[in-house]
């Protein structure tokens, strides 16, 4: 079999590995960015890249390229299950689709210097002594050994890497389901604005519409996975998406209107990784999704990611350093990553637990909580 040697392997060039690659190849490591789609790909999601994320856009040097090709919100609506609504200005956040978004992260990566390898499926870990020493994939049809001193699991959440060193967690409470389409609108019934509409049906989740250019909007919808039972009568993430279209008085917008493309779902991992995991091994880093670090309730993911990638950046260099890429160099990880992290997240998690009961949520709209539900809904992370 083949064999590849380099100083760190990155697995999967969503924003959290090409963003990790990129402050690598920045610092001079010398870094492999593997991902198993041939790109650009799409990744389902409602594209909206938050005020969290902004800062490392502009810190890598691309965000004139983003922002020309992405929508400035415009604020945002949130609407309660009893109807009542309640406008923020806008957060600072872009809608740009996924393709593109993605493409200019990892192409950021690959002008720093990472070598990118695409259609590169990783199927097993390399364990020897207690260690991660690299991956396992087949590239262009090629079974290949890539071996490094330090792996980055950035692949997703279905994350093989999460599986393999034993930090794959699945279950109903702590998975969300998630899909999204494109709608072409009339301006005339849309306001461009970000809308987040807290409805009956999807309750602790709801359904969005963020706005796109050309009048393009990303419609969807997400709600815990064990809300998929008898007594609530949920079915299908398109079937109820199609349900509130009919039936809300704010689906008018996209009502009767053609999906364009289809209708994708995917997983959302909902723990957010702070007492669970501690997202390192031995020669191993979680981050993003892999990590299960969306922020839950709200779902944003692609911040979070690209944070993760920051510091992971950072104590990949120390461990370089100390030639010592042991757990007891790797776990400044969550240390850093906890600090800014864990009260936030608690907080969305008590949210996230109220959100199942309509009375509270209405009660949350009344002008004497807005700001408090400003604040725990986290909108100065959002679009
Ligand atoms: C419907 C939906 C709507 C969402 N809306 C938002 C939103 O509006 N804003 C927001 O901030 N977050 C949103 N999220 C969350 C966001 O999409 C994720 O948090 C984000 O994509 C995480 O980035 P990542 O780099 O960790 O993983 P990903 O973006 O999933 O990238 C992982 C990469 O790994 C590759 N990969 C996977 N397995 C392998 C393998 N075995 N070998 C090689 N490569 C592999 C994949 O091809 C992929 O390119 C949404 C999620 C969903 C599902």
């Amino acid at each position: 079999m083949k064999t590849i040697e380099r100083e760190v392997i990155v697995v999967g060039a969503g924003p959290g590995g090409s963003a990790c690659a990129a402050y690598l190849a920045r610092a001079g490591v010398d870094v492999l960015l593997l991902d198993k789609e041939i790109w650009p790909r799409d990744k389902p999601c409602g594209d909206g890249q938050t005020a969290r994320a902004i800062p490392h856009i502009k810190e890598l040097g691309f965000f004139d390229e983003f922002a020309s090709k992405g929508f400035m919100s415009q604020g945002s609506l949130w609407t309660a299950p009893n109807h009542s609504t309640i406008e923020f200005p806008a957060g600072g956040g872009y809608c740009t689709p996924r393709r593109i978004f993605d493409d200019e992260v990892r192409h950021t990566a690959m002008r720093f210097g990472a070598e990118m390898i695409e259609n590169a499926w990783v199927y097993d870990v390399i364990l020897e002594d207690g260690f991660v020493k690299g991956v396992k994939a087949k590239i262009n049809g090629e079974y290949l050994e890539l071996r490094s001193k330090l792996v980055v699991g950035a692949d997703g959440s279905h994350s093989l890497i999460a599986q393999k060193i034993g930090m794959f967690h699945d279950t109903d409470e702590n998975a969300c389901v998630v899909g999204r389409c494109y709608v072409q609108v009339d301006p005339k019934d849309f306001a461009g604005k970000v809308e987040i509409h807290l409805d009956k049906d999807v309750m602790p989740g709801y359904v969005w519409i963020f706005p796109e250019r050309n009048n393009i909007v990303n419609l969807g919808l997400g709600f815990q996975r064990s809300l998929y039972n008898k007594s609530t009568g949920v079915k299908t993430l398109q079937e109820t998406l199609r349900k509130w279209i009919e039936e809300s008085p704010f689906g008018k917008p996209v009502r009767g209107k053609k999906w364009i493309g289809e209708f994708r779902g995917w997983r959302i991992p909902n723990d957010m990784g702070v007492d669970r995991k501690d997202n390192y091994v031995n020669g191993c880093m979680l981050i993003g999704d892999a990590a299960s670090l969306i922020v839950p309730f709200s779902g944003e993911g692609v911040g979070p990611a690209m944070d993760s990638a920051l510091i992971v950046s950072d104590v990949a260099q120390t461990a370089l350093k100390k030639n010592d890429f042991s757990g007891e160099v790797l776990k400044e990880y969550k240390t850093r990553y906890d600090e800014k992290n864990v009260q936030p997240v608690m907080m969305a998690w008590k949210m996230n637990a109220m959100l199942a009961n309509q009375d509270a949520v209405n009660a949350m709209f009344l002008p004497e909580n807005r700001q408090k539900l400003a604040a725990a809904m986290g909108i100065a992370h959002h679009i």
